[in-house]
């Protein structure tokens, strides 16, 4: 027999301090999600998702099996706790992306003053910060290695640096993404369309450290499938079940899809 809301919460008033300690981290999980949607951390999609699922522990822990009320309190507090691990690769990537500006902004100055050693040398610089080791050095050795050490005393000591640094060997030659001609080391502007082609080279390693969503995505998928189907085959008629898990299974492969970007590579 099921109990009404009221009923259950009457007649066991222990589960109230339970409810209620559940709904703490979900609201404060629901406020983060909605934060990461404003922010565009989240695309839309998955952030509805995610804030359908995180509002299903609470509403799984009002009305669902008393049994799983510990479970989901366990879950909703395990979530939260991961938040400091995302916080941090959020940050990680904040810098990353600050970094590629960096080498946009060098990009720039050099577009007014192609031949100018010094603004060559901002974006070797520029490369070095973003962990492109080889390019800071082909690009930096081309700029300031044939001019006076007495004219560029930081650069030089910057270079040398970098070299003690160098561990991979460095290609023989960087191919532009644009028209796919490969440059030589050193080269800034692609020597056949012109194109600032090493900016691809600076921006391609961000783009597969998009963890969070990943994070995100397999969280929802897992949450949905365990607790969500079992909750729907205690609540319902098997029929109903059954068709309630297969929609939760649709949703979760439509978030894993959403958090691991399949749907880019498809396109
Ligand atoms: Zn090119």
């Amino acid at each position: 027999m099921h109990e009404s809301l009221r009923d259950a919460m009457f007649n066991h008033p222990q589960n109230i301090v339970m409810i209620i300690a559940i709904w703490v981290p979900v609201i404060v999980w629901s406020i983060m999600i909605i934060g990461w949607m404003i922010q565009g951390d989240t695309d839309a999609a998955l952030g509805l998702v995610a804030l359908f699922t995180v509002l299903g522990i609470g509403f799984t822990a009002m009305t669902g099996d008393e049994g799983l009320i510990p479970v989901l309190a366990f879950v909703a507090y395990a979530s939260l706790a991961l938040f400091p691990l995302a916080k941090w690769l959020f940050a990680r990537r904040e810098l990353k992306e600050m970094d590629i500006e960096a080498v946009e902004r060098a990009y720039q100055a050099l577009g007014v003053a192609p031949t100018n050693p010094a603004l060559k040398f901002r974006l070797a610089k520029a490369f070095y910060q973003r962990g492109l080791v080889d390019l800071a050095i082909s690009v930096g050795s081309k700029s300031i290695g044939n001019l006076p050490l007495a004219a560029f005393p930081d650069e030089h000591r910057d270079l040398a640096g970098w070299q003690a640094y160098a561990t991979e060997q460095p290609p023989i030659h960087y191919k532009c993404s644009k028209c796919g001609y490969g440059n030589l080391p050193g080269d800034v502007f692609c020597q056949r369309c012109g194109g600032p082609f090493l900016i691809a080279y600076a921006g391609r390693s961000w783009q597969t450290g998009d963890t969070m969503k990943k994070l995100l995505s397999l969280w929802v998928a897992l949450l949905l499938i365990v607790f969500g189907t079992n909750y729907a085959f205690q609540q319902f008629e098997p029929n109903s079940a059954i068709l309630i898990t297969v929609c939760l299974i649709g949703v979760s492969a439509f978030a894993l899809i959403r958090g691991f970007g399949l749907y880019e590579r498809v396109a």
